[in-house]
């Protein structure tokens, strides 16, 4: 009996200092881009991105509930200009950070979904971007454009962050179904489902 006892004591405090005795849900700062006076691109029958990816953010925030893994935080709940700034305060406490964007071109031919990681990011960031990348294109049903890397101001962030870019306001097929609310609960729970699959 003292031994069993002995050793129960011993798993519980090796799992308490591998911190893995309590797993808390996992907290995904989502940063819906542009608002307010920044509109971010305008685009066919005047589809606008701060009001989509802000759409897409709360739909995230919505689906999550189904994700008891997952917890939301939005940095951007409204139609209001944010500094990347009070972006970072908004999303304190975050472990991974994703921003959504929306592409524009002045070929309305170009469509499809890419991922911008950070300068420098390391392989967490690209294995977070893969995960996305594969899970939204397939729900999306639209072309893979792969990952770029930017001088994003993301570069700032210690966590995980990448940028995500949801569609081409300019192409006259995407920027129908990016205004369609089932489309955009196709995303977020994709995204949701990328998020799951990188941890
Ligand atoms: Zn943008």
């Amino acid at each position: 009996m003292r031994t069993i006892y002995l050793g129960l004591l011993l798993i519980i405090s090796v799992l308490g200092a591998v911190g893995v005795s309590q797993p808390g849900p996992l907290i995904i700062a989502i940063d819906a881009g542009h608002g307010g006076d920044d509109t971010g691109g305008i685009g066919i029958d005047t589809v606008t991105e701060k009001d989509i990816v802000l759409q897409i953010a709360h739909l995230i925030a919505i689906e999550s509930v189904n994700f008891p893994t997952i917890k939301i935080l939005l940095t951007r709940r409204d139609d209001r200009y944010l500094s990347p700034g009070e972006r970072l305060a908004n999303a304190h406490g975050a472990q991974v950070f994703l921003s959504l964007h929306l592409d524009f071109s002045y070929d309305p031919r170009v469509r499809g979904i890419t991922v911008i990681v950070p300068k420098g990011a390391g392989n967490p960031t690209r294995a977070l971007a893969d995960a996305l990348r594969a899970r939204v294109t397939k729900a999306a049903k639209t072309p893979d454009l792969g990952t770029r890397t930017a001088p994003l101001w993301l570069r700032r962030l210690a966590i995980p962050a990448v940028q995500l870019n949801l569609g081409f306001v300019t192409n006259p097929e995407e920027a129908r179904k990016l205004s369609q609310l089932a489309y955009q609960q196709r995303l977020a729970q994709a995204i949701l489902e990328g998020i799951e699959e990188f941890f």
